[in-house]
């Protein structure tokens, strides 16, 4: 064994809690922390300003910030990581490359490839669960396989759990690899403008210590969260989802308070993460989610819902003011409430009758919490192709929801300010309004606001006649 590994950051822009830092630390005593701004996903984002990228790039120049008051520093490269990452263990002389395990089918190959090559010259992939607590091979079903519905999942992996799963990860920052060590090795100038990038706004601070506050604050309100969990305009959930997605939090970190905590709102919400490792599991057991439906016979369906739905939708002129705010939300801010995002997704598969993938597409744009696993269990769930899905009769209705969740339309008068004027009653469905109930609101339906693109019921039942096809040739 040599005396040099380097720890290949991905999705655990952190130094807390880290397990690859933490083993490559207790193995060797020189470590380097390098991360590959990968061409093959950057360069297929379409917008420059992209928030994902602004979020990580701050919080890596944290992390090179952390580094360097241990002496050392981050080694940053530029271009596709199965050839960037080998030739940087190759020169280094490292023995091992350390990372999170992650089972995207993309990085799933990625991550072979670097493997192959880095045993060109005796050097070892060490990957290592980080991600989630417990990966999908650790939560299997009676019979050895997977677990394709959620309750029986969450009470396998709550079975499962046990305290070393959620043990701290302390690295050992003193066998750092000294700066001087590391000089010429990656790109001096990483910033956003030379990676071909600008600065996005932020709905939330970026960075370890900014994660590391935020559920702090949180914890302050956790017990509360069965309550509030639902109301958009409530400060309800965690907001911790994209500190989870690139790991500026250790989700042993948050499952082990939340599990000491004990409370029923803790207990929900320790559900909730159980959720995200369901999806992760989902997509390491049946990868092939990611190009079709879980339930391939759903496949052949052919959604009647075109460009004219699609537009309305993203755009946040459905005339269902629920959907148009949760849409705009999204485009202003790259963020969205999980109420919002399963009405949302209902309203475009199941009143639209537009294709779950162009959704999700779409959502993979927008959303800074952006995660495979998830957003693809998410509208799997909704358009009732996934695993564990939404019935498909069950259909949500819009108004209903919006009068059940945003009872006093705070949510709605925030994101379509032109439907403020309207009584709390009246803004979930303005178009039922009189002609002088709009002119006393200030907003004409149709002119100021748009009529409804579509009748919910109408859609209902054409929705249940499309699916219920499918439904009853896959029985
Ligand atoms: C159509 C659709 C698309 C979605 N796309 C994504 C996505 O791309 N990335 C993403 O992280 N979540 C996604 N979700 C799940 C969920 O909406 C978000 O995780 C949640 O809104 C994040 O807010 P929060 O951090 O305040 O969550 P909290 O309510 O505080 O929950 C804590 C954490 O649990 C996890 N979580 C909560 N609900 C879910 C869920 N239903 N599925 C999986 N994990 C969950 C998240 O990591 C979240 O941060 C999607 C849901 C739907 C219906």
């Amino acid at each position: 064994m040599g005396e040099r590994a380097i720890v290949w950051l991905r999705r655990d822009l952190r130094l807390h809690d880290h397990r690859p830092l933490a083993e490559a630390t207790r193995r060797y005593p020189s470590v380097a922390a390098a991360f590959v701004f990968d061409t093959r996903i950057l360069d297929r984002l379409q917008d420059r300003d992209d928030r994902r990228v602004t979020f990580f790039h701050r919080s890596l120049a944290e992390l090179d910030r952390g580094l360097r008051r241990h002496g050392s520093r981050l080694v940053a490269l530029h271009g596709d990581p199965t050839l960037e990452l080998p030739r940087l263990a190759e020169r280094w002389g490292a023995s091992a490359v350390f990372a999170g395990r992650d089972p995207d089918p993309y990085a799933v190959e990625r991550d072979a490839e670097v493997a192959r090559r880095l045993s060109g010259f005796g050097c070892e992939l060490r990957l290592v669960k980080d991600h989630v607590v417990l990966e999908a091979p650790e939560v299997t079903a009676p019979d050895g396989g997977a677990y394709r519905v959620f309750t029986p999942f969450l009470k396998a992996w709550l079975a499962r759990v046990r305290p070393e799963d959620t043990e701290e990860q302390t690295p050992d920052l003193t066998r750092l690899a000294p700066a001087a060590s590391l000089e010429g090795l990656g790109l001096e100038d990483w910033s956003l403008e030379r990676l071909g990038f600008e600065e996005a706004p932020l709905p939330i601070e970026a960075g370890e210590q900014a994660a590391l506050r935020a559920f702090e604050r949180f914890l302050d309100r956790i017990d509360r969260y069965g309550e509030l969990r639902d109301f958009p305009a409530s400060d309800g959930v965690s907001g911790l989802s994209p500190h989870f997605r690139f790991g500026t939090l250790s989700i042993r970190l948050a499952a082990r308070e939340a599990m000491a905590r004990g409370s029923e709102g803790a207990r929900k919400w320790l559900t909730e993460l159980v959720w995200r490792e369901f999806y992760q599991a989902i997509l390491w057991r049946f990868p092939h989610v990611v190009n079709s439906s879980f339930r391939p016979e759903y496949d052949a369906l052919v959604w009647p819902g075109g460009d004219e739905e699609f537009h309305a939708w993203t755009e946040g002129r459905t005339g269902y003011p629920i959907v148009d705010a949760a849409m705009r939300c999204l485009r202003q801010t790259g963020s969205m409430h999980n109420r919002l995002r399963m009405v949302a997704a209902s309203f475009l598969t199941k009143d639209l009758l537009v294709h779950w993938r162009r959704g999700e597409a779409w959502f993979a744009r927008w959303l800074l919490d952006y995660e495979l696993a998830s957003n693809n269990g998410g509208w799997q769930w909704a358009a009732s192709t996934g695993c564990d899905a939404q019935p498909y009769f069950r259909i949500f209705n819009p108004v209903l929801q919006s009068r059940k969740f945003d009872p006093q339309g705070a949510f709605l008068r925030r994101w379509c300010p032109e439907l403020a004027g309207f009584s709390d009653e009246r803004i979930h469905a303005p178009w039922e309004a009189s002609p002088l109930e709009q002119e006393l609101a200030g907003c004409r339906i149709g002119s100021d606001y748009p009529a409804p693109v579509v009748e919910h019921q109408t859609q209902k039942a054409r929705a249940v006649a499309l699916l219920s096809s499918v439904a009853s040739r896959g029985s």
